[in-house]
């Protein structure tokens, strides 16, 4: 049986009811095949960064899972779809969406699937939620590179409510 690996999942959202959106995915998550949810962080809020609308709900889920990295990308691509994303043009505004963060340790540099996500060391609502989970994975640098961006959390600490 293949190794089970912990990976890390980022959530946004920034229509309708946002944080709803947000708490509903994870749960969904939570319920793919092959994948159980460990933990989750706090929801933030975020302005969009490139893109007009409203501002973005973010979190970032701990899950273990003996699922291939791409097939976990699969699942999170139908919760996508699932959740009524519509992908009319580059950063349109997104009912949801789930970015592959981490997958263990693998590096991995296919077309449609790169891990870690490349964006992710430049996005400071990710590196927030992150850090609440696995805060070693987050380097003084990486605080450095986005520290003039607004992050704010929307409740307390909720690493242990998952
Ligand atoms: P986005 O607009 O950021 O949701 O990008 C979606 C596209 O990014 C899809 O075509 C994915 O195949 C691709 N992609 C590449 N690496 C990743 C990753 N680590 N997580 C999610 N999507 C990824």
């Amino acid at each position: 049986m293949r190794q089970s690996v912990i990976a890390y999942i980022g959530l946004g959202a920034n229509l309708g009811d946002a944080q709803l959106a947000v708490l509903a995915a994870m749960d969904a998550i939570a319920d793919l095949d092959g994948v159980a949810l460990l933990r989750r962080s706090s929801l933030y809020g975020s302005a969009p960064v490139d893109a007009g609308g409203a501002d973005y709900v973010n979190a970032v889920v701990e899950v273990q899972t003996r699922l291939k990295a791409q097939e976990l990308l699969t699942g999170l691509q139908q919760l996508e779809r699932q959740a009524g994303r519509e992908r009319n043009y580059h950063n349109a505004p997104r009912t949801l969406d789930l970015d592959l963060l981490l997958f263990g340790k693998e590096h991995i540099a296919h077309p449609d699937l790169v891990v870690p996500h490349p964006r992710m060391w430049q996005r400071a609502f990710v590196l927030h939620p992150l850090a609440e989970l696995a805060p070693k994975r987050v380097s003084e640098a990486d605080w450095k590179a986005v520290r003039h961006q607004s992050v704010w959390r929307l409740e307390q600490d909720a690493s242990k409510n998952a």
